[in-house]
């Protein structure tokens, strides 16, 4: 058991805080945003994540978890400190780590005894030993402490599973003392021989953007084999079920869409591609699939504009706003993109999200936004559906042509069989399941 301090209560700083709490440690969460302590503090839940607040508030009652806005009491009675900040994309696509260097100078200021530099946030290979030197710059005492690469592998949707029962756990550091805090830290998972990759902190750092990019790289794939299958009237289900029987490919990350959103994949490849340019070298791979991923997310309009050639005047609906279902996170969605396409090209844009409507608005505040899913069909000249939410998946197709003043629906992530939404009467788009 360690008193451990996690800065950064965002998605990663939470689940983590509570999981690792859930491991017996005990926690305090910091961040700078006060409304979202105080929310806590008073049992609410500042973002939407299936069993999250399940728990965190078992954690709390058992009195392991807590949450405060000192920041330097916290790192100050902590032997582990976490930083879960964020590192959005900067100017030039590199990870903007102002976050990180304030948190490792917080660290310095309260070096009181031996601690741990924890780095759970994305940063670019390098970010362990200039976090090591700064913080040796920065400390007041002549006290020991130790820099280590932890990235996390959670996805948003199902982070509580992810972090309690993740595939493995790496770990980069090159000092005894703290490989033996971080077993110790992740104890219930280590005696239940969950796989501990231990290396040194530039592994480490690299594992998390390479499997990012990799990730990233097995969507855009499939994706253009989606397109291509649009247009020989091949079915891209039935090819990636194939594909993914064979050991080496694996059927995961085969599912084609309207690109690839959300606060991870755009940002890491981007960091990604940073990193190499940094070093002189090229990476043709991740920079081919930015620029096709991009592509993707306005080939969503262009099908749309196979059937409704101008859309001026027209009345377009939406069904989902977060860039994948189960989460309340805009970042990146390809709705954003798909929602802008649209107005530029002059047409009326009705939406709605059973979750992520108010994280939208952030970004979009005068959009039409319905409060259900007929509302927003009603009149409309055509459908988009553009995330994957449950309540999407058995929608009452006679209904929506009746409310729908010409039935045109492009289904981007490929929920509904095109012969029976085309028996319908519906002119009907998918992403690979049958010739356009
Ligand atoms: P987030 O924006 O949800 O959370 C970051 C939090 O840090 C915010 O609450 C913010 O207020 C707080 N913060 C910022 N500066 C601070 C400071 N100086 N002191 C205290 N708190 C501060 O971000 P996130 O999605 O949780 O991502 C955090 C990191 O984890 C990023 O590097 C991201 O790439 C990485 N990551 C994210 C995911 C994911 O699915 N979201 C998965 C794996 C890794």
């Amino acid at each position: 058991m360690k008193n451990i301090c996690v800065v950064g209560t965002g998605y990663v700083g939470l689940v983590s805080g509570a999981g690792l709490a859930d491991f017996g440690n005990n926690v305090i969460c910091v961040d700078i945003v006060k409304e979202k302590i105080e929310m806590l503090n008073n049992g609410g839940m500042p973002i939407y994540e299936p069993g999250l607040k399940e728990l965190v508030d078992s954690n709390v009652k058992a009195g392991r978890l807590k949450f405060s806005t000192d920041i330097d009491e916290s790192i100050s009675k902590s032997e582990v400190i976490f930083s879960a900040v964020g590192t959005p994309p900067g100017e030039g696509g590199e990870a903007d780590l102002r976050a990180v260097w304030a948190v490792a100078k917080r660290f310095a200021k309260n070096l009181n005894s031996y601690k741990v530099f924890v780095n759970k946030s994305t940063v670019p290979v390098g970010t362990g030993k200039k976090t090591y030197k700064l913080i040796e710059k920065e400390k007041k005492n002549d006290i020991d402490f130790d820099v280590v690469s932890n990235p996390e592998f959670l996805r948003e949707g199902s982070a509580v599973k992810d972090f309690l029962i993740p595939d493995r756990i790496v770990v980069g550091t090159t000092s005894e003392k703290s490989v033996e805090i971080m077993k110790n830290v992740y104890k219930s998972l280590y005696i239940r021989n969950n796989p501990f990759v231990l290396t040194n902190v530039e592994s480490s750092e690299l594992v998390k953007y390479a499997s990012n990019a990799f990730l990233a790289t097995k969507i855009t794939f499939i994706n253009e084999v989606a397109n291509l299958c649009d247009a020989v009237g091949a079915d891209v289900h039935v090819i990636a079920n194939a594909m993914g029987m064979d050991g080496r490919i694996s059927s995961k990350f085969l599912h084609p869409g309207p690109g690839y959103g959300g606060s991870c994949f755009p940002k890491d490849t981007m960091a990604y591609t940073k990193i190499f340019k940094e070093q002189g070298i090229r990476s043709e791979i991740v920079e081919s699939v930015i620029k096709v991923n991009e592509k993707q997310k306005e080939l969503v309009v262009e099908k749309l504009k196979m059937f409704i050639p101008d859309l001026k005047g027209k009345i377009i609906a939406i069904l989902g706003l977060s860039f994948k279902s189960n989460t309340d996170d805009t970042r990146e969605s390809p709705s954003k993109v798909v929602i802008k396409k649209l107005q530029n090209e002059g047409a009326t844009v009705k939406v709605f999200d059973p979750i992520a409507m108010k994280d939208f608005k952030i970004d979009f505040p005068d959009l039409n936004y319905q409060e259900n899913i007929y509302d927003t069909i009603e009149g409309a000249d055509g459908l988009i559906l553009m995330t994957e939410w449950n309540q999407f998946r058995n929608l009452d197709i006679e209904k929506i042509r009746n409310l729908m003043k010409t039935p045109i629906f492009i289904d981007t992530r490929n929920i509904y069989d095109p012969s029976e939404i085309r028996g319908y009467g519906f002119k009907f788009a998918n992403s690979g399941r049958s010739k356009i």
